[in-house]
């Protein structure tokens, strides 16, 4: 990249490690891939919640929310999904360095997409939840009315109707939430934080 070849990194006087020490846990990214309206985004907010009870710092990033600012230059078409979970992903990198637990709520359908994120997280502490419902649920879920445009035709390329969605192969969690309460998947999303000692300092 030009951009790069022409600027140089500016060492600040603290590290990732020292924002970790004052909030007193690790930060890093739990990423919720899934079909539009298997509840990543409800189970990632509640998450929030609980996080913030219990004094962990976290935040939300929202596939919606981040098409009206950031990435709102951004289509749907190969290339602009790309550049789409890129963009998060670098942003996501810095809210870790923060010190923050990024929640990042996106279908990301594509493996090869998935495995481009965990790669550019292999250094900081990382979990991937399958939030996984069959399609037939979210169509009758369809919070949004959005199943309904893209079955109508309306919206083109929609993950499950005109564009494929990919079963994670190795996810570190799975809620199946046509079986699981909203509830029992965000104590599981917690339990799982607890058992794998992500918020633990290094
Ligand atoms: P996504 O972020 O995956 O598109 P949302 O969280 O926006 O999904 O929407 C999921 C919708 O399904 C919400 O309206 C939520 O209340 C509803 N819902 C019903 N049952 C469940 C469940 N067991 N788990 C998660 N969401 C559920």
């Amino acid at each position: 990249m030009d951009s790069e070849k022409n600027t140089i990194w500016h060492k600040g006087h603290l590290i990732k490690q020292d924002r970790n020490c004052l909030n007193m846990h690790d930060s890093g990214v739990i990423w919720f891939t899934g079909l539009s309206a298997s509840g990543k985004s409800t189970i990632a907010h509640l998450t929030e919640k609980k996080l913030f009870e219990e004094k962990i710092r976290s935040y939300v990033f929202d596939g919606d929310n981040i098409r009206h600012g950031l990435n709102v230059n951004l289509g749907f078409s190969d290339d602009d999904r790309k550049e789409n979970v890129r963009r998060i992903v670098e942003v996501a990198k810095l809210f870790v360095d923060a010190g923050i637990v990024m929640l990042a709520a996106f279908i990301t359908p594509f493996r090869e997409q998935r495995e481009y994120i965990r790669n550019r997280c292999k250094d900081m502490k990382y979990i991937e939840i399958y939030v996984k419902c069959d399609i037939e649920e979210c169509v009758r879920r369809d919070p949004k009315g959005l199943y309904k445009k893209a079955r109508s035709g309306i919206i083109k390329n929609y993950t499950g109707i005109s564009s494929p969605f990919e079963e994670p192969a190795n996810p570190d969690l799975i809620l199946d939430t046509s079986v699981l309460s909203i509830d029992d998947s965000v104590a599981r999303v917690i339990e799982h934080i607890k058992a794998t000692n992500f918020l633990k300092l290094t």
